[in-house]
């Protein structure tokens, strides 16, 4: 069976590192805020360059407390995609704020700029595009669509580690980006982790009291916070593969590359490359074709195990019915949906993987 993740196909060498370091934080005798997360958020910062990085319990309190550090709550209005993880849309109504979802570019399943205009009002404080798949795009676009708006951008960064454009790292353009280290993320913890990169200290130091109940000098809550604090253990593991991040990401653009130029079946398209290849990390590879369900079927009998992401748009879901959306409606979201499935294409694949998985898809009678 080809896997769309196999953790138990990692080096044996990272998996005994991991075992140690897990090992060194039971012998400290310290689990929760402790040197592990100052190293490992010190080295994220840097991957990232940014000037500040705050470690949480996961990617979506990362949104919320983004967005409730910038005082968007009730009665404001934030834009993003209904083309995502539900955590994006639910951050936004956990921070007590109004989500209105804009459509997407079917090009690239990205979050579409002419969209988001129609979608602001005078309520409007914020745009969350998500870096979908692992693709950074657009972000000049972002940049001065929210400075026109007078509008904040966070980023949605859970799966774009290491995606970059014209040198800058997911995170690092708009005023916050929120990162989720979930096992199967290309960083990922061995449990739930996340965090805030941001070059706003004050921005910073409201979301480091915030994951800690508000906490300030100690005993003394100076805001309604909450817990979402990045353990020890977390810490140390993500630490150890952050050192395999690059080789990983690496790995993932070249299968990308082979997918790209040898799938050739007429029934299946893949999403538009990136402006240039540091631009997407492949957290997923995306093809779309009319009959997704038969072609899932048919790869899953032939050994392949494939998912769609996502084959129910958040406005689809039962709870987000009456959700605000672009005005003229999310047809491409509604498209994409129906017809995207996501191939395997993680770091640990063989290169016999990788083969069988063209020659079946190319095998593929539409
Ligand atoms: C995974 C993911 C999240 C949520 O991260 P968690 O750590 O699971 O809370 C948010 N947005 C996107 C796009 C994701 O893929």
């Amino acid at each position: 069976m080809v896997l769309m993740n196999d953790f138990l196909a990692e080096d044996g060498n990272l998996r005994r590192e991991i075992a140690n370091s897990i090992a060194d934080v039971i012998g400290s005798g310290w689990y929760i805020l402790g040197d592990r997360e100052k190293k490992f958020c010190k080295e994220w910062a840097k991957t990232c360059g940014v000037d500040h990085v705050v470690g949480l319990g996961n990617g979506l309190d990362a949104i919320e407390v983004a967005l409730r550090a910038l005082k968007i709550g009730p009665g404001d209005e934030v834009i993003t995609t209904g083309m995502t993880a539900f955590a994006t849309v639910l951050a936004i109504v956990r921070a007590g704020a109004t989500p209105v979802l804009a459509d997407i570019d079917p090009a690239t399943g990205l979050l579409d700029p002419g969209s988001v205009e129609r979608c602001i009002t005078r309520n409007t404080r914020a745009v969350v595009p998500v870096h979908l798949y692992g693709h950074v795009a657009r972000m000049n676009e972002w940049l001065a669509l929210c400075r026109n708006a007078k509008i904040h951008l966070v980023e949605d960064c859970a799966q774009a580690h290491l995606a970059s454009q014209d040198g800058r790292v997911a995170g690092s353009f708009g005023i916050a980006g929120a990162y989720s280290f979930y096992p199967t993320k290309n960083l990922g913890a061995f449990g739930d982790a996340g965090a805030l990169v941001t070059n706003d200290a004050a921005l910073a130091l409201c979301v480091e009291r915030m994951r800690n109940y508000g906490q300030g000098e100690r005993y003394h809550h100076v805001e309604w916070g909450m817990n979402s604090r990045l353990d020890e253990m977390q810490a140390a593991i993500l630490s150890v593969r952050l050192k395999y991040l690059e080789g990983w990401t690496r790995r993932r653009q070249s299968t990308a590359r082979r997918y790209r130029s040898e799938l050739k079946s007429p029934s299946i398209r893949t999403l538009a490359a990136p402006a240039n290849e540091a631009a997407h990390v492949y957290h997923l590879f995306v093809v779309t074709c009319e009959d997704r369900d038969r072609l899932q079927a048919y790869l899953a009998d032939v050994g392949i195990q494939t998912y769609a992401h996502y084959p129910i748009p958040v406005h689809r879901q039962p709870i987000c019915k009456g959700l605000r959306v672009d005005p003229v409606g999310l047809s491409n979201t509604e498209r994409h949906a129906k017809s995207c499935l996501s191939l395997p294409c993680h770091a640990q694949m063989t290169d016999d993987q990788i083969s069988k998985v063209i020659d079946c898809v190319n095998r593929y009678k539409g």
